[in-house]
C-alpha cells in the first residue's frame, strides 16, 4: 500500500471486505473482535494502520490472496481444506444450506478454479493457511478432506500454531480409526477439539446429502450438529448422521461400512458372472437389475448396476461394461476391516472373500497364464432364464444378509471391547440414506435392532430368520450350479458356509482338538464332562 492510499467509500454495515485495500493490510485483532463488523471509523483506519506497518498480534488481510465471488464477505461459518472430489462437493453442500464457507487447498490453482467456477456462492478461497484460519468465525470449524494417512497429520501440524483453544478440526476422510484416536489425544492435549467423521456417499452424496459417522466428544458434536444435520441425507424423516461414540468410533464404523460395501459389490459381481454364463446380455441384465431395484433388493448399488449395464460406449456402440478391464484395486478400509476382525476373533468371511476377490482380480497376467493350463468345466449354465433370476435373487439377498450380519457383529464386538456403547439400530438407521450401502432392507435391520438392541446376530431376528429359511434352497442351488460350471462365487459360498457353520450345534472341531493334543499336548474338553475340565491323552508315537 502506498502512503497516499485512501480507503474506498464506506460500504455500510458489512463485515470483512478487502475492497478497501489493494495490498496487505494489518489491523489489531482486538479491534476486529470488538467491532465484529467494520464501522466507518475502522474502515477509514485500515490504510493508515497498514501504512504505519502495524505489527502487533495481528490479523493480516491480503486481498491479493483472497478469492471470493460476487458477495461481500463476513467471517465464514465453516472451513474446508482439500478440494478434491469429496471436498468440493461438501463445500457446495454446506454452502447450499446457508453457511458461508472458506476453502484452502495445497495446490492453489485448484482452489482458484473452484472459487471462480462458483462466483455467486458464499465461498471464500484463501491462498494461505493463515488467511484461511483468519477468515473463520470462532470457534473455528475446519474440515480436512485430504488423502488419508500422512497428509492428514501434515495438515493438522500446520494448523496447530494458527488455531485458538476450543477450535474444532474435523477429519472427514477415510482415516484409520487408531490414527483418529491418536490425533484426538494429541489435539486434546493442545486444547483443540477433534472429530473423526466418516463420510459416505461418494461425489453425489457429498453434494446432495451424505451419510456422516462422527466420533469424538459429545460436547464437540453438539457444536457441529446444526451443520452436519443440515448437510446429511434424510431417511424416513431422520438425518443420516448421529454422534456415533467417543474417539475413533466414527471412523471405525465408517471402516466397517466400507467392508460391507466391498461385500455388497462382490456379491453383485458374482450374480453378474452367473448370468453371463447363462447367456444374459447387458441389456437383459439392465432390466433384471431395474426390476430388482423395484423390489426388496432396492439399493443404491443395485440401481447403479442397472445403469451400468445400460451404458453404451460412445466410441464403439458396444455395452461399456464389456470393455472395462477386469482388474480391481483395494485400498485401506477393506484390509483394515479384515485385520480388525482377526484381532477381535469375529468371522467376516463374506467381506474377506470380497477383498480377496479384488486381489485375485488384480493378478490379471497370472490368471491369463493359468487359464491356459488349469482345467475346469465349461462355464455355461443352461437354466430357464426367469427361474435363474429368482434363484440368483434369493442367493444374493441371503448372502447380503450374512454380509451385514458379520459387519454388525464385528461392530458389536468392538463396541464391547472399547466400551463405546454403540447403538446398532442408530447405525443401521443412518446407513438408510446418502451412503453407498443404502438399501431398503436397512429399514428392517434398523427395526430389528430397535426391537432388540441386544440381538446376538442379525440372522436371529425373526424377520431375517424367515428370509434365510425361505431363500436357502435357491441359495444352495446357485452355489452348486456355479461350482459345477467352474464359476467362482467366493462370496456367495463364504456366506453360505458361515450360515451353515453358525447353525451347526456340532462342528468337526472335536477332531481338530484331538490333533492339537496329539502333536502339542494342547488338551481338550470332553462332551461327557463339565466345561472347563481339560484332558490329555498319551497318543501313540508315529516317528520311528
Ligand atoms: P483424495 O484423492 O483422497 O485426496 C486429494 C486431496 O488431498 C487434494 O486436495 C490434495 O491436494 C490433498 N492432499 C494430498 N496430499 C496432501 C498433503 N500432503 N498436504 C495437503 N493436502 C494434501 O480426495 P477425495 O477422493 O476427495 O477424498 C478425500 C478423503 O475422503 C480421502 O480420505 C478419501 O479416502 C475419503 N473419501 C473419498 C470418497 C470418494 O468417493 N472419493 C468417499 C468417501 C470418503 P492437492 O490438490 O494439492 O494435491
Amino acid at each position: 500500500m502506498t502512503k497516499n492510499a485512501s480507503p474506498a467509500p464506506y460500504p455500510g454495515n458489512v463485515g470483512w471486505d478487502t475492497a478497501a485495500t489493494n495490498a496487505a493490510v494489518k489491523i489489531k485483532r482486538e479491534n476486529v473482535m470488538a467491532f465484529g463488523k467494520f464501522t466507518r471509523a475502522m474502515w477509514e483506519m485500515l490504510p493508515s494502520l497498514a501504512t504505519r506497518g502495524c505489527t502487533d498480534p495481528l490479523i493480516s488481510l491480503n486481498p491479493a490472496r483472497r478469492h471470493t465471488g460476487n458477495f461481500i464477505m463476513s467471517n465464514s461459518d465453516f472451513g474446508l481444506i482439500g478440494l478434491a472430489v469429496m471436498g468440493q462437493n461438501l463445500v457446495l453442500n454446506v454452502e447450499s444450506r446457508g453457511f458461508q464457507v472458506s476453502v484452502y487447498n495445497r495446490t492453489t490453482s485448484v482452489m482458484q478454479e473452484f472459487v471462480a467456477a462458483h462466483p455467486d456462492k458464499k465461498i471464500v478461497g484463501e491462498e494461505t493457511l493463515e488467511g484461511f484460519v483468519q477468515s473463520l468465525s470462532s470457534p473455528r470449524k475446519i474440515m480436512i478432506m485430504v488423502k488419508a494417512g500422512g497428509p492428514v497429520d501434515a495438515v493438522i501440524e500446520s494448523l496447530i500454531p494458527l488455531l485458538d483453544k476450543g477450535d474444532i478440526i474435523i477429519d472427514g476422510g477415510n482415516s484409520l480409526y487408531t490414527d483418529t484416536e491418536r490425533r484426538d489425544a494429541y489435539l486434546t492435549e493442545k486444547g483443540l477439539r477433534f472429530i473423526g467423521a466418516g463420510v459416505s456417499g461418494g461425489e453425489e452424496g457429498a453434494r446432495k446429502g451424505p451419510s456422516i459417522m462422527p466420533g469424538g466428544p459429545a460436547s464437540t458434536w453438539e457444536v457441529m450438529k446444526p451443520i452436519f444435520e443440515s448437510i446429511a441425507a434424510q431417511a424416513e424423516g431422520e438425518p443420516c448422521v448421529y454422534h456415533i461414540g467417543p474417539g475413533g468410533a466414527g471412523h471405525y464404523v465408517k471402516m466397517i461400512h466400507n467392508g460391507i460395501e466391498y461385500g455388497d459389490m462382490q456379491l453383485i459381481c458374482e450374480a453378474y458372472n452367473i448370468f453371463k454364463a447363462a447367456g444374459f446380455t447387458p441389456d437383459e441384465l439392465a432390466q433384471v437389475f431395474t426390476d430388482w431395484n423395484d423390489g426388496d433388493l432396492e439399493s443404491y448399488l443395485i440401481q447403479i448396476t442397472s445403469k451400468i449395464f445400460a451404458e453404451k460406449d460412445p466410441e464403439t456402440g458396444k455395452p461399456l461394461v464389456d470393455l472395462i478391464l477386469d482388474t480391481a484395486g483395494q485400498k485401506g478400509t477393506g484390509k483394515w476391516t479384515i485385520m480388525n476382525a482377526v484381532e477381535n476373533a469375529v468371522v467376516i468371511s463374506t467381506i474377506n472373500a470380497a477383498v480377496e476377490a479384488r486381489i485375485l482380480s488384480s493378478m490379471k497376467d497370472r490368471r491369463v497364464n493359468a487359464s491356459k493350463v488349469l482345467k475346469g468345466p465349461k462355464s455355461a449354465i443352461s437354466e430357464d432364464k426367469q427361474a435363474l433370476v429368482k434363484k440368483v435373487h434369493d442367493a444374493l439377498f441371503a448372502s447380503k444378509i450374512i454380509s451385514y450380519a458379520q459387519g454388525l457383529d464385528l461392530i458389536a464386538s468392538m463396541s464391547k471391547e472399547k466400551d463405546w456403547k454403540l447403538d446398532l439400530g442408530k447405525i443401521a438407521a443412518i446407513w438408510r440414506g446418502g451412503c453407498i450401502i443404502r438399501a431398503r432392507f436397512l429399514n428392517d435391520i434398523t427395526a430389528a435392532y430397535r426391537k432388540d438392541p441386544a440381538l446376538d446376530n442379525l440372522m436371529l431376528a425373526p424377520f431375517f430368520t424367515d428370509l434365510l429359511n425361505g431363500f436357502q434352497q435357491n441359495w444352495r442351488e446357485v452355489v452348486s450350479l456355479a461350482s459345477l460350471a467352474g464359476i467362482p462365487v467366493p462370496a456367495f459360498s463364504a456366506s453360505l458356509g458361515y450360515y451353515d457353520s453358525y447353525r451347526s450345534a456340532v462342528l468337526p472341531a472335536n477332531l481338530l482338538q484331538a490333533q492339537r493334543d496329539f502333536f502339542g499336548a494342547h488338551t481338550y474338553e470332553r462332551t461327557d464332562k463339565p466345561r472347563g475340565e481339560f484332558f490329555h491323552t498319551d497318543w501313540p508315537e508315529v516317528i520311528g
